[in-house]
């Protein structure tokens, strides 16, 4: 059993499948090894143990019989917090959810479960997906894997961590806005979010629902295929999936990509990008061109106004969605109640944490009567004109190159205002704004931290990202994760 949690989620299924390794031992194992480590990094916010264990023992039950199996069977993966999963406290990290016990499986985790895959836990986040430390979570901070003094990123910080920290195989995280790439760039792992609409959101709690979007977290490309292959397609309870065909992912895998034309986008190479980090975006682009692709400038004109307006329609979409936590139908409601409006503006005055507040109060400014043409009409305008851009730029390249940020990890005790914040967002959210899908590939270290290349499809091009990701990693070379016991 040494050194099992190395592996793929790839490789340990093919040992689960051939009934090398026991599922329930794994999970054991896997357990110890949480137990071991997991409170110097803090990925996880609770832990399904013996529910896991006693669905191990179904699947090994099931494999020893010959029956069928699902795509992940056995295989320990782990929920982010916003999931909501039948009888697991679901509390996007908020005190206003504390209390809160999921009542059904949202469709990743009815999917999960139907492919057999072993949920292990639930990670941790930042406060309702909002922001890119992991910081803000009512539980607990998570510590990079890599450096315990820095962040692992966020809001899927828990999910990243789990990931570089090999304490579950595949790891489900959102993204609004970066959540998903940016935490797995700094943590040394893959992340994708995929296509506005290719993966069910039900269940998912909402931050932003134009944005948000369900993706998998893992050590190599290839668990990336597994685990679009089980999350990805229609669903009748999210009438925003798309029902085009889903692809079977792990046929990009290996594959040549000799012709393949990589964009790379102007506006993405400015100052302010930490320069050791531009050199690994250098020496990535040398790699691709080994591979014999052809480099290609292309232009994103609109990518200045990414940033303000994602923090102009995310806070507005956020003011709106967080409006049912109001302390009567669920969730946490204040004991220093007079009257019904003591109820409202107590119970999410006490439930809701600083930055959850300052989304709200965004948000209600900018949809306000007098504002609303000036802010948010104005945003969601200069949204199409980001979306046109990368139309455009993708009628000459095939995907498109960029780093995922401009800076490596940041320390836990720097004190960054929330506008540095948002703007260390510069190169993920315009995806999101596009709704095109993007992945995270580790690419190289700086300080010993880890930095990861980001490469942007065309919508529902996943297989692309997929395929010029895995030719990248076997230019790249081995990647090993920290040592951590
Ligand atoms: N960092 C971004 C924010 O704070 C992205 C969050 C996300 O993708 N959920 O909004």
């Amino acid at each position: 059993m040494e050194n099992l949690y190395k592996l793929s989620a790839f490789e340990i299924r093919e040992k689960i499948l051939k009934g090398e390794v026991k599922s329930e031992d794994l999970v054991q194992k896997i357990f110890e090894r949480i137990e071991k480590i997991d409170s110097n990094i803090g990925s996880f916010v609770s832990l399904r143990k013996e529910k896991a264990l006693q669905e191990a023992r179904t699947i090994d039950e099931k494999i020893k019989n010959g029956e069928k199996v699902g795509e992940l069977a056995g295989v320990p993966v782990a929920i982010k917090d916003n999931m909501v999963s039948e009888g697991d406290k679901t509390t996007a990290c908020s005190k206003i959810l504390s209390n809160y016990t999921g009542i059904y499986d949202g469709t990743v985790v009815k999917k999960l479960k139907e492919a057999d895959a072993i949920i292990i836990g639930i990670t941790n986040m930042d406060e309702f997906a909002m922001g890119s430390t992991t910081k803000t979570s009512i539980h607990h901070i998570t510590r990079n894997p890599w450096d315990n003094e820095r962040v692992p990123g966020g809001s899927s910080g828990g999910a990243a961590a789990s990931i570089a920290a090999q304490e579950a195989y595949i790891s489900l995280g959102s993204d609004t806005g970066g959540s998903i790439r940016q935490p797995a760039s700094f943590c040394g792992v893959v992340g994708m979010k995929p296509t506005y609409g290719r993966v069910s959101r039900y269940g998912l709690m909402a931050f932003a629902s134009s944005l948000d979007q369900i993706g998998p977290i893992a050590k190599k490309v290839e668990d990336i295929a597994l685990a679009m292959n089980v999350i990805a397609g229609p669903d009748d309870y999210d009438a925003t999936v798309v029902n085009c065909e889903v692809p079977d992912y792990t046929q990009f895998l290996n594959q040549d990509i000799k012709g393949m034309k990589i964009g790379v986008p102007k506006e993405y190479f400015i100052d302010g990008i930490n320069p050791e980090v531009r050199k690994i975006m250098d020496s990535s682009l040398e790699k691709f061109k080994e591979l014999g692709v052809e480099i290609v400038e292309v232009s994103l004109p609109h990518t200045k106004y990414a940033v303000p307006t994602y923090y102009v329609i995310a806070p507005a979409e956020a003011s709106s969605n967080l409006a049912r936590f109001d302390g009567v139908r669920y969730g946490y409601r204040s004991e220093n109640i007079e009257n019904i409006n003591d109820l409202y503006i107590n119970s999410r005055s006490e439930g809701f944490g600083d930055e959850v507040k300052r989304r709200i109060m965004i948000g209600t400014y900018v949809l306000s009567a007098g504002f609303y043409d000036a802010y948010f009409k104005k945003a969601q305008k200069v949204r199409a004109k980001i979306k046109d851009d990368f139309e455009k730029a993708f009628e000459n390249v095939d995907i498109i190159f960029t780093p995922v940020s401009p800076t490596t990890a940041f320390r836990l005790d720097d004190k960054k205002t929330p506008i540095e914040l948002y703007l260390e967002d510069i190169f993920t959210i315009s995806a999101n704004l596009a709704g095109i899908p993007g992945i995270s590939i580790p690419a190289g270290k700086v300080e010993g931290l880890p930095v990861g290349i980001q490469l942007l499809g065309k919508p529902f091009g996943e297989g692309e990202l997929i395929k010029a990701g895995s030719a990248f990693e076997k230019v790249r070379g081995e990647w090993e994760l920290p040592e951590l016991d």
